[in-house]
């Protein structure tokens, strides 16, 4: 057999070949529909942490190489903002590790942490990479399914529990999650701290909205939790905070003997990235908490601009505790196949969203459910509601 009569992708990856966001964002361009699909937002973050960019730029601070676990500078920043937050103290030199972006980091955890043939629970829906990544690692996802209770979707403990085996070796964790904007509560996470060290497994926590909690919602680091801080590594980044995303500054927080393990993959992924920016997002870590509060008020309002819009619409909607999300259930408009009906909505009615089917392992279970994105200018959200609305009625 010649080398190219074999498919050039390999079987790990088979299943990954295209992204969802790839056909909608093309299908946008063409219909000339909003896009709903994608999680960034359409304008920039502060003017100051822009500036602070091209200081650094400008100063050349970060155009070289910065140092393999990040600039001191952000290091110092992240763990001061882990303190002053949440009361866990990291030692910036031993404990923190800058990555490029959360997504680094998720594949550095998996490629560093798993031996091949080990099991990671997960909960369903995922984030996209998490699925590749345990993949790409050689490990065996096993989802635990959230799902729809009381207008969130909700976790079942036992469910988890029966879902941990002999082989498992660690939980994968995303709270506030995307696509559903569900937030573990602590009486939540307490349970599944217990499980992690009854079951002595690690977890890896991907809390890249953790300013992005509403109402009453409260963002607990699961690392805070007794037993948890030695066993857990938490994932942050600067993207969504700071609505800076095409910038890639990420990081790990974890035990000395975590952030080693992590960052002897790391530094073969791409070693260091972002430079200048590392800079950047270490003075946008220190602003004052007036920044955080506004931001996550904003964003309220737009979810419920939208969450309204959708409801009006017919849409079944679950509303958001967190993220830049928000799901939605398609039955009620007399529709059930979210991939049929997100192919179609562009043309149908100018707006492109997601199915969330695609982030389902259990494809079936999340057939009905499509997810639009609110971290869009008010004024996109409402046209985009007006056209969910004719196209409705
Ligand atoms: C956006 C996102 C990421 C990726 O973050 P980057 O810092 O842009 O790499 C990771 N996890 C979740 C849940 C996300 O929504």
């Amino acid at each position: 057999m010649t080398s190219t009569a074999r498919p050039f992708l390999n079987r790990r990856l088979a299943e990954f070949g295209t992204t969802i966001f790839a056909e909608m964002s093309a299908l946008a361009v063409t219909t000339g529909a909003i896009n709903l699909g994608q999680g960034f937002p359409d304008t920039d973050g502060p003017e100051e942490v822009r500036e602070a960019a091209v200081r650094a730029l400008r100063d050349g601070r970060g155009n070289q190489y910065p140092p393999g676990p990040g600039v001191p500078e952000l290091r110092a920043a992240v763990a001061a903002h882990q303190q002053r937050r949440y009361g866990l103290s990291f030692d910036p030199d031993t404990e923190v590790l800058v990555t490029a972006g959360a997504t680094e980091a998720i594949a550095a955890c998996l490629l560093a942490l798993l031996e091949p043939g080990d099991e990671v629970v997960a909960l369903e829906p995922y984030y996209d990479s998490y699925a590749a990544c345990i993949a790409m690692a050689g490990g065996k996802r096993v989802p635990v399914t959230l799902r729809p209770y009381e207008g969130a979707f909700r976790l079942d403990l036992d469910e988890l529990r029966d879902a941990v085996t002999d082989r498992t070796r660690l939980l994968l964790l995303n709270t506030p999650h995307n696509p559903t904007g569900t937030v573990l509560t602590r009486e939540e996470l307490a349970a599944i701290a217990e499980l992690a060290v009854e079951r002595d497994l690690l977890v890896v926590t991907d809390e890249v909205y953790e300013h992005l909690v509403f109402d009453d919602a409260e963002h607990v680091p699961i690392a805070t939790f007794p037993g948890m801080r030695e066993r857990t590594v938490t994932i942050g980044s600067a993207g969504k905070t700071f609505s800076f995303t095409g910038w890639k500054v990420g990081w790990i927080t974890a035990a000395p003997a975590l952030v080693t393990a992590v960052r002897s993959a790391k530094q073969y992924l791409t070693y260091v990235a972002s430079g200048p920016f590392q800079y950047a997002v270490a003075e946008a870590l220190a602003l004052p908490e007036t920044y955080f509060t506004a931001f996550r008020d904003d964003m309220r309002a737009k979810r419920d601009l939208l969450a309204a819009g959708l409801a009006d619409a017919g849409f079944g909607v679950h509303r958001p505790a967190g993220t830049y999300f928000v799901t939605t259930d398609i039955r009620p408009l007399g529709f059930s196949d979210g991939f049929a009906f997100c192919r179609a909505l562009p043309e149908r009615a100018g707006v492109v969203a997601i199915p969330n089917a695609v982030f389902y392992d259990h494809r079936e279970a999340g057939a009905p459910f499509v997810r639009f994105a609110f971290c869009k200018r008010t004024a996109v959200l409402e046209e985009a509601v007006r056209r969910l609305k004719t196209s409705a009625g």
